[in-house]
């Protein structure tokens, strides 16, 4: 199964407590899987629903619209379904269930705007109606598909008073919002309680973390050593060509011996170079006894062109 998938499976269970809660979750479901039907052709202003329909063939989606509509009105609804998707109606003769619902998403963004409770409770349905979220072993995305009306905006403004930051993209003229920040897909994956697959993307992030500072590490250690034998390849270089030009053999006996040591220990650092001759000489004597060598071969290079 999918992270997405799973992280769905996570909340679709969770139906809150108290009541205000569940109506906000009631306004989410209303508006990302469902509407009202009315009599007639057109839904002007002032007229009343007549029935309620459900849009969506997720089964974890309709489970979750029929279990909030009920905790959410008190009242059983009669369900039928036309193909797969569904069409429910009041059992009441003066539709005072349908009423209770319209009365209810009327007052969404009242709900929204006094408690942080409410806010998650919303986000929840709305992440399992639209949204879907990126295996954080692979990348860190997760959206929203909002269609092209208002929920986006609606959407962009919770996330934004619950302190995730999230942009909008378009997709075939429908309105998509996304969040790319991996601690941002943590908070609504916690807020919404997903926790299982918050822990997992925690410790997707700290499996990252870990593979970053090693390479790091190993990419230091590695330009250390290029470094090493880049400058161990130029002295020997240097020696073959004072060599080659006859200067070698008038230099200095302390400048011959670090050239024989050099030339025989390709491989040897400053100190062990130091160390193989006699009488052993430090690192910073070896430095500048093979800086002499540079220098000279510099000046032999000029001359021989
Ligand atoms: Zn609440």
């Amino acid at each position: 199964m999918s992270f997405s998938s799973r992280a769905k499976e996570e909340i679709a269970g969770i139906v809150p407590q108290a009541r205000h809660c569940r109506e906000a979750a009631l306004c989410a479901v209303m508006e990302c899987a469902g509407g009202f039907l009315y009599e007639g052709s057109d839904a002007s202003s002032d007229t009343k629903p007549s029935g309620i329909r459900l849009d969506s063939d997720n089964h974890l989606v309709q489970g979750k619209f029929f279990t909030i509509l009920q905790k959410a009105t008190n009242i059983c609804f009669t369900w039928q379904f036309q193909g797969v998707k569904g069409e429910i109606t009041d059992n009441d003769a003066d539709g005072a269930g349908i009423a209770a619902v319209y009365e209810i998403c009327q007052k969404t963004d009242r709900l929204l705007e006094q408690r942080e409770c409410c806010r998650r409770a919303w986000l929840r349905e709305v992440f399992l109606c639209t949204g879907s979220v990126t295996d954080p072993a692979r990348e860190y995305h997760m959206e929203f598909a909002c269609g092209k009306g208002s929920l986006a905006d609606r959407l962009i403004r919770v996330l934004s008073v619950l302190g995730i930051p999230a942009k909008e993209m378009r997709r075939k003229n429908n309105r998509v919002v996304y969040i790319k920040d991996s601690a941002a897909i943590g908070d609504v994956l916690s807020l919404t309680g997903a926790h299982t697959c918050y822990l997992e993307l925690e410790n997707a992030l700290i499996l990252k973390d870990m593979r970053n500072s090693i390479n790091r590490r190993v990419n230091f250690e590695t330009a250390n050593i290029v470094k090493a034998v880049g400058a161990a390849q130029r002295q020997i270089d240097d020696i073959r060509l004072l060599e080659k030009r006859g200067v070698l053999k008038t230099l200095p006996e302390t400048l011959q011996q670090i050239a024989s040591v050099r030339l025989q220990y390709p491989d040897a650092t400053l100190k062990e170079l130091g160390a193989s001759l006699n009488p052993p000489v430090g690192k910073s004597g070896v430095n500048h006894r093979l800086r002499r060598l540079q220098e000279l071969a510099a000046q032999s290079d000029d001359l021989g062109g």
